[in-house]
């Protein structure tokens, strides 16, 4: 068990040496009831120390470097660390976000300037920076959506149209904004039931504000009929939102305009390289069509041929969703991933989809693939048969991080009985590939031969199993010194 840095503390060791005693605290201005009366509780530790701590736990930890990570609809691509230099520059991290417009041009030149490069990759028409995440990004768009209806006097449209295979974050973004949810059924191919779809509109005619997809959606199956949704949809005057949380399978092949959606969120700590996990910082930027262009949050920013600027000088905007313009080192990097790919943007997107498919047709023999169609970024296979075998994929998952691996997303999408979400981005070799695709059949012959052994993993890592749910529920934090 790793101590923590307080059960190190060996009393009197020290990190640092001060060597002017003539510090006085009180010369600093504190008054004298602000000033402490007894010592803080600090760890007692040398340098050296300290640092072997934060590298024995930073060892403990999963992350892309160490090892492969095919968290389906997660993508946990390779982030170049240039990325992170280009973040650092003193020029972006010493600019405070109240300086004026004539101090931060560059700054606000390279916002503008992702804009317009999301403007392209999207087909939208005018882009937000401010949303921190997907789900903030969700939220804005679906703001965005009420004020619009609102605008039109068009308030009976209270209904949100969202399919059983939709990530959880959208149902609750438009209930948090007071939309009611209807859901509409997936068909046998894994894609929206066109037949229930209109059964739905039929039912609901003229309440319906929007319908929220993904495409690729969960199953990473390109909806076929999506033309026909957006058509079904701006009949009955909804709009259509895409959930971009995923663009890894489309980037320039095709976007959301061409497939005719509205509105769009991305998630550049997704598709556009920022690493995440573990709580952010993320970005997630709104792009909307033009007649939504008035309702973006403020400022967006402009450019007039000579100077960039902040512009809050929007007609209808829904206000602001985040202080100041949102998660400006995100957006750096996500910028610069824009740039250094170039027009091989769309090589990452072919780069991903080939690597699913390899995975997918791998392991199709030995795990149930339940929607065995040609995928987009990633797959889902179901773990029915090995749970037959008195093993679920919880289990197999586990088993999965002896072999070095970061398990895929597991449970979800709903539709499936006992989910694999398998998504391997584009930054994976085919070694790499064939190492996961050797472990995964492994397991599927250890679940027929030996079963007690995934049952019982994972066997050799720093943390066995948690009790997710007591963790989840009673959260505890404190150390408490005994
Ligand atoms: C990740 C994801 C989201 C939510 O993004 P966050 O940044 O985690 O809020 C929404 N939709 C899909 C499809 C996603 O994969």
């Amino acid at each position: 068990m790793t101590q923590l840095i307080f059960e190190k503390s060996i009393s009197g060791m020290t990190g640092v040496t001060i060597t002017d005693e003539t510090v006085d605290v009180n010369t600093l201005g504190i008054k004298e009831k602000f000033l402490r009366k007894e010592e803080p509780e600090l760890p007692q530790v040398s340098e050296l120390e300290v640092m072997r701590h934060f590298k024995e736990l930073s060892d403990k930890n999963f992350c892309v470097e160490s090892g492969f990570y095919p968290l389906g609809s997660c993508t946990m691509k390779y982030n170049p660390k240039v990325n992170e230099y280009l973040a650092s520059l003193d020029g972006f991290t010493n600019l405070h976000p109240h300086q004026s417009d004539e101090d931060a041009q560059g700054a606000l030149e390279l916002m503008y300037k992702l804009q317009e490069a999301l403007k392209e990759i999207t087909g939208m028409s005018a882009i937000t920076l401010q949303g921190s995440a997907g789900a903030h990004g969700e939220l804005c768009g679906m703001m965005i959506v009420k004020h619009y209806f609102k605008s039109k006097n068009e308030t009976q449209r209270t209904n949100v149209v969202v399919p059983d295979s939709a990530h959880g974050t959208n149902p609750a973004s438009a209930g948090m904004c007071g939309f009611n949810i209807l859901k509409v059924n997936s068909n046998e191919k894994g894609q929206v039931d066109i037949n229930h779809l209109e059964q739905i509109f039929e039912e609901n005619k003229g309440t319906i504000a929007a319908i929220m997809l993904t495409n690729p959606n969960t199953l990473g199956l390109f909806e076929e009929n999506i033309l026909k949704i957006s058509q079904i949809a701006h009949n009955d005057g909804a709009l259509l939102y895409y959930d971009g949380a995923n663009l890894n399978a489309i980037l320039g092949i095709t976007n959301p305009k061409v497939m005719g959606f509205d509105i769009v969120h991305l998630n550049l700590h997704k598709t556009f390289s920022t690493p995440h996990g573990g709580g952010g910082p993320g970005a997630g930027p709104v792009g909307v069509v033009e007649k939504l262009k008035e309702f973006l949050p403020v400022p967006v920013i402009t450019y007039d041929g000579k100077k960039y600027s902040r512009n809050y000088n929007l007609k209808n905007t829904i206000g602001k969703i985040k202080e100041f313009y949102g998660n400006f080192g995100v957006l750096i990097k996500a910028y610069a991933y824009i740039l250094m790919r170039g027009n091989t943007l769309k090589q990452a997107s072919q780069d991903a989809v080939l690597n699913a498919n390899y995975l997918k047709e791998k392991l199709k023999e030995y795990y149930e693939l339940p929607y065995d169609y040609t995928c987009m970024h990633e797959f889902v296979l179901s773990g029915d048969k090995q749970k037959a075998d008195g093993v679920h994929t919880l289990e197999i998952a586990k088993r999965l991080m002896d072999f070095k691996f970061h398990p895929p997303t597991v449970y979800f999408p709903l539709i499936v009985s006992e989910a694999l979400m398998i998504e391997p981005t584009e930054s994976e070799n085919k070694k790499r590939l064939d190492d996961f695709a050797n472990a995964m059949i492994d397991i599927a012959k250890e679940v027929k031969e030996n079963p007690q052994n995934v049952l019982s993993a994972p066997h050799n890592t720093p943390v066995k199993r948690v009790d997710e749910t007591n963790a989840a529920r009673h959260l505890d934090l404190r150390y408490k010194k005994d």
